[in-house]
């Protein structure tokens, strides 16, 4: 299967879809390098993709969606017009999409959540997770950076980021859901499994190979 960087405004014709979402500096970009072999630039400057890169496998498009929420250097106006692409992405092409994956940095989660929720605003990482399930899509939740997490703190974290994902904990409970990886490390077996396993239940085992 022949890997294509479409890098378009326009939408691309697909039959199914993989979606990956993330505030900027998550490490998306370093975990769809690992996980897909997309050529992705690590490190980049925060803000300046405004647009989707896509990465094709057939009839099994791969899209990478711009970072949103604060972005140093990048005004409210721009930050705006990334959530609002990405809403309107989502409403359009719900229909096809197997999954999105939600990629969070684990550690810093919870504490930016509670100050969002200490200003009365909902945390931007929940407003779209909860968007994404209303629209009825299946979100498995990346949580990145786990190598800076200590060991003792590796279940308080995962089950922070559930309760303010409203899951019950424990987050074990939720292995289909969440996966604890380090994109740094190459520590992805968590997240390549519930991958693997959603494009077979969605009948497209023929795909099970684009991720790595
Ligand atoms: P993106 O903006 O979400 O695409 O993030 P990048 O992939 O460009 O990564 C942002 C920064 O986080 C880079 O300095 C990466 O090296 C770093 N990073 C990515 N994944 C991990 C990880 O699992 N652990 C740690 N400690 N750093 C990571």
């Amino acid at each position: 299967m022949s890997l294509q960087d479409y890098r378009s405004f326009e939408p691309v014709s697909a039959g199914h879809e993989i979606v990956f979402i993330g505030r900027s500096n998550v490490g998306k970009s370093t975990l769809m390098r690992d996980l897909i072999g997309a050529k992705v630039r690590i490190g980049k400057r925060p803000g300046v993709t405004q647009k989707p890169n896509y990465y094709k496998f057939d009839d099994l498009l791969i899209t990478d969606m711009p970072g949103y929420g604060y972005m140093k250097g990048v005004d409210r106006a721009k930050r705006e017009r990334i959530k609002d692409l990405i809403v309107r992405y989502f409403e359009d092409h719900a229909a096809r999409i197997v999954c999105a994956v939600q990629v969070v940095d684990a550690k810093a989660f919870a504490e930016v959540a509670d100050r969002w929720d200490a200003r009365g605003e909902v945390p931007v990482d929940v407003e779209l997770y909860d968007f994404l399930r209303e629209l009825g899509i299946d979100v498995v939740v990346a949580a990145n950076k786990m190598d800076k997490v200590p060991y003792a703190e590796r279940d308080g974290v995962l089950d922070g980021i559930c309760v303010r994902l409203h899951m019950l904990p424990p987050w074990r409970n939720w292995l289909d859901r969440i996966a604890p990886i380090s994109a740094k490390m190459d520590e992805l077996g968590p997240l390549r499994t519930i991958l693997k396993d959603r494009l077979r239940k969605a009948g497209l085992e023929r795909y099970v190979n684009v991720v790595k």
